[in-house]
């Protein structure tokens, strides 16, 4: 089912009564879901990911803007006629109710031509438990469960409707690390299993580059980038989706173009043609260094630290906008860790200029 979101706008009234400050969640939002694909819908805390997951789902009502899934206009439509599963981060579930009456129980108010018998409920509630691979736990109480199987039973609730869109809002974020990454690969599976076209919301940039097949990046209710989470990563049209992504984080550098060429201090670093003379803002990924040594951009050495398969130099320069700064280079290249400083050149691809005032990239 393919969902289309046309200029959505979310305006909720100011909770201070004094400052009438009234607060902008979602602005003017339009964007379209394909038909059975993972979105990972990305962004800081507060940025409008919940609010555009609750407007999908109908638990509320864009201020302005309509909801279509495949051509079916549901805007108006409230959220048990919409066929979708919901899944929360705190898993919601019944706590004196068992696994399989948890699952079970959004089948028991079905009316007319959807209500089920007693045999079909079960079984939906079974092959949904099956796909989540908790039926082997179907009459334990949630406390019995750990958290991951709890999600899991939250998860099998959310499908056993069959439903047409999923939506889960930050569903890993109770789970410990290992169960995050695990329950994260199933989330993954099953959706690739049942092709039920879902959105995933989540603040942890990691999160939705692994499991999306696109990633829709926003910050304080504007879309920033829609893409692939590679093409995002290795494209992002402003300093914020530069930085956002990524993991050690990009590194920012203030810097300048004059005469064709890239600056960094006083060292010309990369060929910039066709850019107008002007301070920029320099980003380069921690993968985008490589140590010459008669390299263009000196840097002074803090730390060398020996990841397996990486090594990971960490470095200072006056012109830098972080503390240090992280390169990540292969462990075959040997570093001389008594030096004083180390000498890189630059990937041009791995090299982001952007407007010192609007941060929007500056293409070259
Ligand atoms: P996210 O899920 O990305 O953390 P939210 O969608 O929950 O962000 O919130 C977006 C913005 O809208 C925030 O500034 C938040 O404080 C505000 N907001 C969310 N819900 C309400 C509400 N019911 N009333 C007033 N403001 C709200
Ligand atoms: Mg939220």
């Amino acid at each position: 089912m393919k969902v289309v979101l046309q200029n959505l706008t979310k305006i909720f009234p100011s909770r201070d009564k004094k400052s009438n400050q009234e607060v902008v969640a979602v602005n003017d939002f339009s964007f379209e879901i394909p038909d059975g694909k993972l979105i990972g819908l990305l962004g800081p805390s507060g940025c409008g990911k919940s609010t555009t997951l609750y407007m999908i789902s109908g638990l509320q009502k864009p201020t302005s803007g309509k909801i279509f899934f495949g051509d079916d206009d549901v805007t108006e439509l409230s959220t048990e006629n919409r066929g979708i599963g919901l899944v929360f981060q705190n898993y919601a579930l019944y706590p004196h109710m068992t696994v399989k009456q948890n699952i079970m129980f959004p089948l028991e108010n079905l009316k007319g031509k959807d209500k089920l018998t007693k045999a079909e409920k079960l079984e939906r509630a079974m092959s949904a438990a099956k796909l989540v691979q908790i039926d082997e736990l179907m009459d334990r109480k949630p406390n019995e469960l750990s958290g991951g199987q709890q999600q899991r039973v939250a998860i099998a609730r959310a499908l056993v409707k069959m439903p047409r869109v999923l939506l889960l809002d930050e569903p890993l974020s109770n789970l410990d690390a290992r169960l995050r990454l695990q329950t994260r690969e199933e989330i993954r599976r099953i959706q690739k299993e049942t092709g039920i076209t879902t959105v995933f919301v989540t603040h942890d940039q990691e999160e939705a580059m692994s499991i999306s097949d696109m990633i829709v990046v926003m910050k304080l209710g504007v879309l920033q980038q829609i893409g692939k989470p590679q093409e995002v990563y290795d494209d992002p049209v402003n300093l914020f989706v530069a930085k956002f992504l990524g993991t050690p984080p990009i590194n920012v550098f203030n810097g300048a173009v004059k005469e064709g060429k890239l600056y960094i201090g006083d060292a010309a670093v990369l060929e910039t043609p066709g850019v107008e003379d002007q301070e920029v803002t320099v980003g380069i990924r921690p993968e985008g260094f490589e140590l010459e040594a008669d390299g263009a951009l000196e840097c002074q050495l803090s730390n060398v630290e020996v990841m397996g398969r990486d090594v990971s130099i960490v470095t200072t320069h006056p012109a830098s906008c972080n503390v240090t700064i992280r390169s990540i280079i292969d462990a075959d290249c040997k570093v001389d860790v008594t030096a004083t400083s180390v000498r890189y050149n630059l990937k041009p691809h791995k090299v982001f200029i952007f407007n010192k005032e609007t941060e929007e990239r500056i293409y070259f």
